[in-house]
Parts: structure tokens; C-alpha cells; sequence
């Protein structure tokens, strides 16, 4: 098995079953260690000098101790951390992304999905770059400055070049309203 190794651009190694399974541990043997929740909403607290509101961010361990602390009084300084921090990142702007669907085409079977691979009664589609840069124009006279881009997930009718191609279609459309942030 691959070693973890969270700042690898391999998904095996940053995603690993072992260091999955000890987190979820470390979480568990935690959850009600208010010394080590109380510090951890300490270092996740934006931190403001002169070049701004920034924020450390936390490990994968510390938010899963976070996600399974179950005190409610923690559990409501968290909630209100978290209203702090979205408030000193974001304001009162509410962010809106235009979903763009580039390929329905997709090797799994989530259930309540309807692009799962078993269901024979839609048409599979793949767009074309032509296509994507269509799809944005019309969704930048929308008004739409942000994207979220959606496919499927198939290694041959999809794969990361074919995302990352995409991507790179989007960002160089200039169109009236500037282009895709
Ligand atoms: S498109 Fe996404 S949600 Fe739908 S079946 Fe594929 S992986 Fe699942």
C-alpha cells in the first residue's frame, strides 16, 4: 500500500485507507478533549494584520475532531467561529455559481444519480471545446461570472486532459461582461 503523504499529487498516496481509519480514531478518542477543541478554534480563528484577513487553516485531523466533538457548548462556539469567519472572508455577498455540465458520460452507479452508467434511457453527451466556449458565452450574457463545472467520472470518455482542457477553454473566453473568475 502507497504511503501517505498529504502533499502528494498522487491520489493514492494523499488518499490513504490507513491514515482515513487512524483519523477517524484520533476523532473518536477526542471528540471530548475540550483542551485540544479549544485550540484548535484558536488556530482556525482569521488572523488580521496589514496585508489583510488570512486563517491558517487546519489539519484533516483537527477537523475531524471538530466534526465529531459533540458538546453543545463548543459545538456553539464553533458556529459561531465559523459565522466570524465567513463574515471577515465574504461580507453579507452571497456567491453564485452557474453549474456547466461538460459530459454525462460516467463509469459509476450512485443511485440517485441519472447519469449512473446502468441507465440505458438517456443520451450520452460529451461537449465539444466549440461547444464549452458556446455554453459560456451564453452563460456570461446570463450575467454569470462564476462557473461550477460538472462531468461524470470515466477515465476514457473523460479523463483529467479532457477537464483540464476545458478549463483552459473557459478561462480564455473573453466576452462582453470580461471573462470567467
Ligand atoms: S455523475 Fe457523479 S453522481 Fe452521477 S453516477 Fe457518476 S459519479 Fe455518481
Amino acid at each position: 500500500m502507497a504511503k501517505f503523504d498529504l502533499k502528494s499529487l498522487k491520489a493514492e498516496e494523499f488518499i490513504n485507507h490507513e491514515e482515513i481509519l487512524e483519523t477517524l480514531e484520533y476523532a473518536e478518542s477526542n471528540k471530548h478533549n475540550r483542551e485540544l477543541i479549544d485550540a484548535i478554534l484558536e488556530k482556525a480563528k482569521p488572523k488580521k494584520d496589514e496585508a489583510g484577513t488570512h486563517s491558517v487553516g487546519l489539519t484533516h485531523r483537527e477537523a475531524s475532531v471538530l466534526l465529531a466533538c459533540d458538546i453543545p457548548e463548543l459545538n456553539e462556539k464553533m458556529y459561531e467561529l465559523a459565522r466570524q469567519i465567513k463574515q471577515d472572508f465574504y461580507g453579507n455577498r452571497i456567491v453564485m455559481f452557474a453549474p456547466l455540465y461538460l459530459s454525462n458520460y460516467c463509469v459509476n452507479g450512485c443511485t440517485y444519480c441519472p447519469y449512473h452508467y446502468q441507465n440505458k434511457h438517456i443520451c450520452r453527451k460529451k461537449l465539444t471545446q466549440e461547444e464549452v466556449e458556446k455554453e459560456v458565452i451564453a452563460l456570461q450574457d446570463m450575467g454569470h461570472k462564476r462557473l461550477a463545472i460538472e462531468a461524470g467520472e470515466d477515465p476514457v470518455n473523460n479523463p483529467i486532459e479532457y477537464i483540464l482542457e476545458c478549463i483552459d477553454t473557459i478561462y480564455k473566453v473573453k466576452h462582453k461582461n470580461g471573462a470567467i473568475r
